[in-house]
């Protein structure tokens, strides 16, 4: 049933596309074939300004030589090895760097590192060791694990569990044992906050204290939050909430995980979420931009209290029973070494804190735009909702999307909210082009 004339077109029938409407797609195939810098290229040559990183990934932009170049030298020494009862040298080495600019103050980071394949392994991987932790220190009926509404933890049944999108779970059974905080979405009190994050919210963070009450302390092992929702429309967190959230989770023996599988490495101005907000967890999901999108690979940072309560017993036993074929891949790891040389000489991971001022007002300029009812930004990423269409949800901004991609821009929807988060590359110029492009079809759209 494929529709395309075109001669360098490939049969689309075999490939089952990931969280994309497949039969929709494969009527009108939306192909990209290469990619350089800011911009990519789709079938025809035409170029499409990048305004989401890929997937929020390719932090230092595209088709990075230093990067392909360390990939192969790697693969052309040592390509595999098994991560289990072996190990190579450059798993330590990324491992160090890594350790190097971990989440947390100095004396505080979070510097032990356990690899994994992607955010949702890390996902998985966080949870089970939070587990593992409570009942190394004694806490063993500690297992329930708390998310939140609008959460996006990836997909692993984990993932899903502690999620909150209905999408996502509706079909699938959860994990036993899993329950939600509010989320703190609040358009009524915080709409087109300016300044900073939004004012109003942060007692939503006591409702961890209603599921304490509710379940009992000694039954939850952990919670788990993204510092800022990404994948369900840049929900900013509200002024002290992290903090208010860590101090009950403190109390009450909680474990904290931030999923920082979008905030980590630079998207917000400062290396982690963790930094930015000054508020420190016990574990830290990551992904994407750990080697800028381009060989999938995820970790999972833990304080030092965490790993070392892990690692008692008797001497010759596995202290984790966990871990991944891919764990600590050769080559994810020099993509990860090459990336992090990158990030490090570039400036990139503060690159985002010293653009946010111009971002944002590029971003509020949309205001005024119709139908637009919020703008939300930090760092560099921004989050513009649009007003649902009466009985049709989600086809306004998908009228966008796809005007925008007609024009020259990438862009992402989540329901009828525009995300963008561009490579942490992007020039002043690069913004302004972005901003204009989506109010001409903000309004061609309206
Ligand atoms: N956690 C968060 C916060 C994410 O944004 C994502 C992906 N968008 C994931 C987990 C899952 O990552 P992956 O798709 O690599 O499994």
């Amino acid at each position: 049933m494929n529709h395309h004339a075109r001669p360098n077109m490939p049969a689309l029938d075999s490939y089952w596309m990931p969280f994309t409407a497949n039969r929709q797609f494969k009527q009108a195939p939306r192909l990209l074939a290469s990619a350089s810098g800011m911009y990519y290229a789709d079938m025809d040559g035409r170029c499409v300004l990048d305004g989401t990183a890929g997937l929020w990934c390719v932090n230092a932009g595209h088709g990075r030589r230093e990067i392909a170049s360390a990939v192969e030298r790697q693969l052309m020494t040592l390509d595999y090895a098994p991560s289990f009862q072996m190990g190579h040298p450059i798993a330590f080495e990324f491992a160090e760097r890594l350790a190097a600019i971990a989440p947390g103050p100095e004396g505080q980071k979070l510097d032990r590192v356990f690899f994994t394949g992607s955010g949702s392994e890390s996902v998985d991987t966080a949870l089970k060791i939070a587990v593992a932790y409570q009942r190394a220190i004694g806490q063993g009926t500690r297992t329930r694990l708390i998310g939140r509404e609008r959460g996006y933890h990836g997909v692993g049944f984990g993932g899903i569990s502690v999620g909150g999108l209905v999408n996502n779970r509706r079909v699938f059974p959860t994990l036993p044992g899993t329950d939600h905080l509010r989320h703190t979405h609040d358009i009524a009190r915080n709409a087109f906050t300016k300044d900073g994050l939004p004012k109003h919210g942060a007692e939503l963070a006591d409702d961890l204290e209603r599921l304490v009450a509710l379940h009992g302390t000694e039954t939850i092992a952990a919670v788990i939050v993204e510092p800022v929702a990404g994948s369900t429309g840049v929900l900013l967190p509200p002024e002290g909430y992290l903090q208010r959230l860590r101090e009950i989770a403190t109390r009450h023996g909680i474990l904290l995980i931030f999923d920082e599988v979008i905030t980590g490495f630079g998207r917000l101005g400062s290396p982690f979420a963790t930094d930015h907000f000054g508020v420190v967890p016990d574990l830290v999901t990551t992904a994407k931009g750990l080697t800028n999108g381009v060989i999938p690979m995820g970790a999972v940072f833990a304080g030092r209290h965490v790993h070392d309560a892990l690692m008692h017993g008797p001497e010759n036993a596995i202290e984790l029973f966990h871990g991944y074929t891919y764990s600590g891949h050769p080559a994810a790891c020099a993509a990860g070494l090459a990336t992090l040389d990158i990030y490090e000489s570039e400036g990139l991971l503060t690159r985002a804190g010293d653009l946010a001022a111009h971002w944002a007002k590029a971003m509020h300029a949309l205001a005024d735009a119709p139908h637009v009812v919020d703008v939300r930004t930090i760092g560099l990423v921004a989050g513009i909702e649009l007003q649902p269409r009466d009985g049709a949800p989600g086809t306004r901004a998908y009228d966008v999307f796809t005007e925008c991609l007609a024009r020259g821009l990438l862009i992402r929807v989540t329901g009828d909210i525009i995300a963008l988060s561009p490579p942490l590359i992007v020039e002043a110029g690069q913004i302004d082009e972005m901003a204009a492009t989506l109010a001409d079809v903000i309004d061609a759209t309206a």
